[in-house]
């Protein structure tokens, strides 16, 4: 830890990333979990726990009756799991709208975060323009 009181902006390091990581796998642990337990009450079918997740597949059984918080939980298990291979390609933790790196303490308040502060509140005018 290099100081709280400084003021330039820290970015992402590799044991950063490698905490980053861990905050994701749990995320997308939970979420899986989440999504199971949900799902079985749907479906009326056991599921496997750690079952692989086939997205299409869920997403086909969970549109029989289960609403829209299931869809919020698998499109967040969807930027847990873009965000993991992000890591796995070495583009995490830059924004792909500047190209600029995020803040750290934007990851570490949402690990799955895809775009800079900046480009996500001209993207969210955006869409509140359309
Ligand atoms: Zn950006």
């Amino acid at each position: 830890m290099v100081g709280s009181t400084a003021l330039k902006a820290s970015f992402v390091n590799r044991s950063d990333l490698k905490s980053l990581r861990q905050e994701l796998e749990y995320l997308r642990a939970e979420l899986q979990d989440d999504i199971c337990a949900r799902l079985e009450v749907v479906t009326g079918r056991q599921i496997a726990a750690g079952a692989k997740v086939d997205l299409a597949e869920w997403r086909a059984l969970s549109s029989k009756g289960s609403g829209q918080e299931l869809e919020a939980l698998f499109k967040d298990l969807e930027r847990v799991e873009a965000a993991l291979l992000r890591m796995a390609d070495g583009s995490y933790g830059t924004c792909p709208e500047c190209g600029e790196e995020i803040e750290l303490n934007r990851l570490r308040g949402d690990p799955a975060a895809l775009f800079c502060i900046a480009c996500v509140g001209q993207l969210q005018r955006k869409v509140a323009q359309s």
